[in-house]
């Protein structure tokens, strides 16, 4: 017996089968799926790689397995999806096999863990493309210091007593680590389960309102009929999407099927997973949870695979491939999420997955939004989804009243400050009202950019070309976008001169800036330099609600998960710096933001407000979004896509190609452009010139891209490959994102 077998490894020319001899001992416990351990070309260590075929025979020379592992097996009906995911996002099958396969499942069999209360964390400092790197120039040596990092690299939140099971990790090899600048370690109290010995009070069945009921009834038809299709929820905050969902849930139960529920991950909150308990209870929920410990999502895993009880799994993208045996409903809730398409290898998206899931489970799937994605509410408008639109709030509570400041006039009057008198004035009046408020700015740190006034000299990072930021806290110079500091300037380095000056304003000085007003006001800030990793989204939320801190600030962090009863004041400090990034979908994004961050405001009270500082007050997003009113901006935007020929008219490609050598990435740029021109005979791609990325250069590496509009298709896949295939350079990357996130 032959096996064909995936190694797994991301090394590209790895992205294919290889053939291995079963001998006769083992023949009974080959599946396709499984897990074997083989020998590989002139590696020391035997290779880990997965059975995804069986045959008679091979063609070649072959060597024989050594071993098939039992333990830790992917469906077989799953493989068929990882092919398909590794051909339509451009990754190894490898890559997408792993998503599949518990959390942290590596070579070596998992040992028992030991539970602790408090464990050591250990954290990588470097990036993919840093330790791709060294491993290539040979900086790191020891392959178990190579599965140490690639484990690291797989996985979020691992402890080092995980790493000792997973990988047999030694405290000496994570010194090593450590004293190289790879890894440091964090002690942190472990995530326990917060509902264990919680009393949660059971609920019941709401009676449906005549919306709610017909948005059921069709999803239940469905459901009922083991079909297949796909359906938009489409309706305002507090229009009861998730009363019809816990509902739809039910009746999935009754049929002992399982239900996958995705939600974004920073929405995956205690109150959330509570609502869920509270109907079903605990023993049919599973949690997948990026905070949970790698040990901890692998028990989870576990649960959903072995425990017949399980009838519920909710978690963030990853889930849609937990290990459920009768699928029988898939919701998305709040569709219209970035978090669904991953940025990084393999870059699916979610939703997609969700979508041939649902065909080949025969099983409704469910998206639901308030400000639904543009192109999901365009293929609803063009029938290939079926849209449920909810109009009223359930539970009959008021929307708040959004009102706009034009930040041009607080400026022709006077009026300096990042804040309009109007906030002020409101800011005080909950202050003495004793009511909470939340301020809104989507930029972090003290000033975005420091120059000198005499010579124009600006802060730039060595190793990205980006302008690096202060932070007054440490009183350092930080790089956004790879974590270098330094030394605040009080000289400029070019001209002498101490005539220094910071321009932006950022969230730590909008906290500043508040003390300085309101010395008396209590203030609490969340933003990434504030969420780190002992200190985590829900303890800073707990403790603006729990503590009634008084004014709560923070970037786009604040705009999801928790409810909060007092808040009645939502000040968005400018609307604006969203507005212009260099984005097609950037006005989708403003009006989504500042759709949600209104719905922070006012949802037990009917005093809500919500004022939105802008010096753009007729950009038509803006305008909407006062109204909060979808459809109208759904209408203009639809409009404009069209006539740039935007999604969801044509289908966005981004080829990312960087290298340590400006020449060698222009050079490499140019190749692909040139064979991906010369098979485009038909027209049927509009291929841009290779261009510098928007930031240009990121950790020493020089970013280049290649953009193309299409209708994304098998053909279309062919030529890229064709394009990309031969590219002799070990330190090029290229990597292929369809329809990304965003167009940094
Ligand atoms: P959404 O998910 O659309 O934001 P929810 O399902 O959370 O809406 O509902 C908002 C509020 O209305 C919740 O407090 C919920 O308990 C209540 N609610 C939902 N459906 C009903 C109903 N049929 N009757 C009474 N209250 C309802
Ligand atoms: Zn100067
Ligand atoms: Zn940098």
């Amino acid at each position: 017996m032959v096996v064909e077998v995936i190694i797994n490894s991301n090394v590209k020319n790895l992205n294919r089968t290889f053939d291995y001899n079963v001998p006769n001992n083992l023949e009974e416990s080959v599946r396709i799926g499984r897990r074997v351990l083989v020998p590989f070309g002139n590696m020391k260590n035997e290779q880990e790689g997965y059975i995804i075929g069986i045959k008679d025979k091979s063609d070649y020379k072959i060597k024989d397995v050594n071993k098939i592992l039992l333990d830790n097996f992917i469906d077989e009906n799953k493989i068929e999806l990882a092919k398909l995911m590794a051909r339509k996002y451009f990754c190894n099958i490898s890559d997408c096999i792993k998503l599949m396969l518990p959390p942290g499942t590596t070579g070596k069999n998992m040992l028992t863990r030991v539970k602790e209360k408090s464990s050591r964390f250990v954290y990588l400092l470097k990036t993919e493309d840093e330790i791709n790197d060294d491993i290539e120039n040979k900086i790191i040596k020891s392959d178990k210091q190579k599965r140490i990092l690639n484990f690291l690299l797989d996985n979020d939140e691992v402890t080092a007593v995980e790493l000792e099971n997973f990988v047999d990790a030694s405290n000496s090899n994570l010194k090593t680590l450590e004293k190289n600048g790879y890894i440091e370690f964090i002690e942190k109290q472990v995530e326990r389960n917060p509902f264990l010995n919680k009393d949660i009070k059971t609920t019941e069945n709401l009676k449906l309102t005549d919306e709610q009921e017909r948005a059921f009834n069709s999803v239940n038809l469905c459901l009922q009929t083991n079909r297949y299709d796909e359906f938009l929820i489409y309706g305002i905050t507090g229009s009861g999407k998730t009363e019809i969902y816990l509902q739809l849930i039910g009746e999935t139960i009754k049929k002992e099927k399982t239900s996958i529920v995705l939600v974004p991950e920073i929405s995956l909150t205690p109150q959330m997973v509570e609502r869920f308990i509270a109907r079903f209870g605990q023993d049919k929920i599973a949690i997948l949870h990026s905070k949970l410990s790698v040990g901890e999502r692998y028990d989870q895993w576990k649960k959903i695979e072995k425990d017949e009880n399980i009838k519920i799994v909710i978690g963030a993208r990853s889930a849609i491939f937990a290990p459920v045996k009768k699928l029988g409903l898939i919701i998305i809730d709040e569709e219209h999420d970035t978090s669904y398409k991953a940025d990084s290898k393999p870059q699916y998206n979610a939703k997609e997955i969700a979508k041939y899931l649902g065909k080949s489970n025969n099983c409704p799937v469910v998206l639901g939004s308030a400000t639904p994605d543009i192109t999901t509410f365009y293929n609803a408008t063009k029938g290939n989804i079926k849209l449920i639109t909810l109009t009223k709030r359930a539970n009959n509570s008021s929307l708040p009243e959004v009102e706009i400041i034009d930040l041009k006039n607080e400026l022709a009057q006077g009026n300096r400050s990042m804040f309009s008198r109007r906030l002020l004035t409101e800011i005080e009046n909950n202050l003495k009202n004793k009511r909470q408020t939340i301020l809104f700015l989507n930029r972090r740190g003290y000033s975005t950019f420091v120059m000198c006034r005499d010579c124009g000299y600006t802060v730039k990072c060595n190793k990205c070309n980006v302008s690096m930021t202060y932070h007054i806290e440490s009183n350092r110079l930080k790089c956004h976008y790879c974590g270098y500091e330094r030394k605040n300037l009080s000289v400029c380095p070019e001209c002498n001169s101490k005539n220094i000056k910071y321009f932006g304003t950022g969230t730590e000085k909008l906290e500043a800036e508040i003390r300085k007003i309101f010395p008396t006001a209590s203030t609490i800030r969340m933003d990434v330099d504030t969420v780190t990793k002992k200190n985590s989204h829900e303890l800073i939320l707990d403790k603006f609600k729990n503590e009634n801190i008084d004014i709560l600030i923070g970037t786009q962090m604040v705009v999801k998960g928790h409810h909060f009863p007092n808040v009645t004041l939502v000040g968005v400090i400018a609307a604006d710096s969203s507005l212009f990034i260099d984005d097609f979908r950037s006005n989708e994004r403003t009006f989504q933001l500042l759709t949600q961050v209104s719905g922070r405001a006012g949802r037990e009270n009917s005093d809500g407000r919500v004022i939105i500082q802008t010096y753009n007050p007729d950009n038509f997003a803006i305008e909407c979004s006062k109204l909060q009113n979808y459809s109208m901006f759904y209408q203009e935007e639809i409009k404009y896509r069209e006539m740039l020929k935007f999604p969801p008219f044509c289908d966005i490609i981004k080829i990312d190609i960087s290298d340590f050598s400006l020449n060698q990435t222009k050079k490499i740029s140019t190749q692909i452009y040139e064979k991906l021109t010369a098979q485009n005979t038909d027209n049927r791609m509009s291929i841009y010139k290779p261009m510098p990325s928007p930031v240009d250069k990121i950790k020493e590496r020089y970013r280049w891209r290649i953009l193309i509009r299409c209708i994304f298709s098998n053909a279309i896949i062919d030529r890229i490959n064709n394009s990309i295939n031969d590219i002799k350079s070990n330190s090029a990357r290229v990597s292929i994102d369809v329809n990304p996130n965003n167009m940094k």
